[in-house]
């Protein structure tokens, strides 16, 4: 506590935010859930200010204030009350200091607990050697942690077993009725709630939209059918994108003001990097559905639907500007499938896939934006992305072959882009779905066939494909070893190639 001022930190994280925003892979849904998550966070903002407190941030379900020691136990039931009260389940863990406990050791021992633990276990914390302020931040997190771990009592409704089920979750009981298109659905009040307010924020985003793009025109969808009208077999992705090492930068501020000051810095540029992105992707769409939803700025998180032939433009322009305007480097995944494959699954598998493409941004001397994707043309069930990219991995006479250089660099991936639209351009689909084929048989066989079939382009466009597969060649890295065309030997032997992930960008790129 600063004694001066009586102020305590007070930190709070959403418990299962996941579960509660992607319970239903419906448009409203989440929207609506979405929706009452920020209201609840205005709300917490107009009570801490109202006792006196300043808020450092709230954004995507994570709160650090500052406030006053002595209202601490009245704020944590009023926030309590808010969530209650918007949503029904959803539930914030709070963490705050003890007014009277000493402030943490500067040099963390076994005694600090937690903090101590968390400050040694973490080499870029131990690095950025805390200091006072990053330290107090250091030491609620551990307690805010713990204080997840030890959760018991978590909201939920009285579920009976003969009473009709909610047609939306499947889980909680039916207390209302819904009037949607399809008919009137038997509904959980939470549900009804997610949905009344989902329908409701069309109007908000409307405005919204209009103050950044003015000239832009058509409506919010009302539904993932909306959302990818016009797309061809209806393909949806779903974008997860998050900074890199901001946990580690978020260290650094020495007080309040300066810890404030960041996290502003970064929502606002990755709010602007979002629109700006948005715009440039979709400039030759017309259309009567928006063909996104935006689902959450958490800070230096972004998490946003797209039809899948805006989602790879709309990536590399959102990594480009969010390093222009935070100076901060950042990962992104783009997950495709149909748009009724269920919206947890996405979720789950770009979460997995973000991993990677952290890793590949950290590879390099230098932090660098990083970019990676998986698309599930079959509706397989799964959580994790491995299964699915072993499906790129192949042998040919005990020769491994990898038929995909993803994660990319960001460089790389604009490299990827050009490719794909060239080779969109340039080839047919069904010679495009004939090279793929080739691919799978080895390296040999693929180059033969692709070869053969360049040779019998018009003259004019022999050079321009032969330079693009040269190039496709360069997105596996420069090579040291054996290379043939557009396949590269790597150090561990495997033979990798990059023009599967083209290919399969050059079919995703297609307008109709
Ligand atoms: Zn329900």
């Amino acid at each position: 506590m600063t004694a001066s001022t009586g102020l305590v930190l007070l930190m709070g994280d959403v418990d299962a935010i996941k579960d509660y925003v992607f319970e239903s892979s419906r448009l409203p849904q989440i929207r609506g859930a979405s929706t009452l998550l920020m209201r609840c966070e205005a709300e917490i903002c107009r009570a801490i200010r109202a006792a006196g407190g300043q808020v450092l941030v709230a954004r995507g379900g994570f709160l650090l204030a500052e406030a006053p020691a002595s209202q601490i136990h009245r704020l944590a039931d009023e926030i309590s009350r808010i969530f209650a009260s918007h949503t029904i389940t959803a539930t914030m863990t709070l963490a705050w200091e003890d007014p009277a406990a000493a402030p943490p050791s500067p040099s963390p021992s076994i005694s600090d607990g937690w903090a101590g633990r968390l400050i040694r276990a973490d080499p870029s914390m131990r690095a950025a050697s805390p200091n006072p302020f990053s330290r107090r931040v250091a030491f609620l997190a551990a307690r805010l942690r713990a204080a997840k771990d030890s959760r018991s009592a978590v909201p939920t409704l009285e579920t009976l077993p003969f009473a009709r089920k909610c047609a939306i979750c499947a889980r909680r009981n039916a207390s209302e009725s819904l009037y949607l298109r399809e008919g009137p659905l038997p509904v959980c009040p939470v549900c009804a709630k997610r949905h009344q307010t989902g329908r409701e924020a069309r109007s908000g985003l409307r405005r919204m939209w209009r103050l950044w793009h003015p000239d832009f025109l058509g409506q919010p969808p009302q539904d993932l059918e909306q959302l990818v009208e016009g797309a061809p077999h209806g393909r949806l992705a779903f974008i997860y994108a998050d900074g890199n090492d901001i946990g580690r930068h978020l260290m650094a501020p020495r007080d309040p003001q300066e810890y404030q000051k960041f996290s502003r810095k970064i929502y606002r540029g990755a709010r602007r990097a979002v629109f700006e992105a948005l715009r440039i992707a979709l400039k030759d769409w017309q259309g009567k559905f928006w063909p996104f939803e935006l689902i959450n700025i958490g800070g230096d998180d972004i998490t946003l639907l797209i039809q899948a032939r805006y989602a790879l433009p709309f990536a590399l322009f959102f990594l480009e500007r969010f390093h222009y305007y935070t100076g901060h480097t950042a990962s992104c995944v783009i997950v495709i499938a149909d748009h009724k494959y269920p919206i947890r699954y996405f979720e789950a598998l770009a979460a997995d896939l973000l991993k990677q493409a952290k890793e590949r941004a950290k590879s390099g001397p230098e932090p660098e934006s990083a970019l990676s994707f998986l698309w599930m043309p079959e509706p397989v069930a799964g959580e994790e992305a491995d299964p699915f990219l072993r499906r790129y991995q192949s042998e040919e006479g005990g020769r491994r072959l990898r038929l995909t250089a993803r994660p990319y660099r960001l460089a790389q991936a604009w490299q990827l882009y050009e490719l794909a639209l060239a080779l969109r351009n340039r080839v047919t689909r069904s010679q495009r779905q004939q090279w793929a084929e080739a691919l799978t048989r080895g390296v040999l066989p693929s180059v033969q066939f692709i070869q053969y079939q360049i040779a019998r382009a018009p003259a004019g466009a022999r050079l321009a494909l032969r330079e693009l597969l040269e190039r496709a060649r360069d997105l596996c890295g420069s090579p040291r070893g054996h290379h043939l065309l557009f396949w590269v030997e790597g150090p561990d032997g495997a033979w990798a190639t990059a023009m599967m992930d083209v290919l399969e960008w050059a079919e995703l790129l297609e307008s109709a």
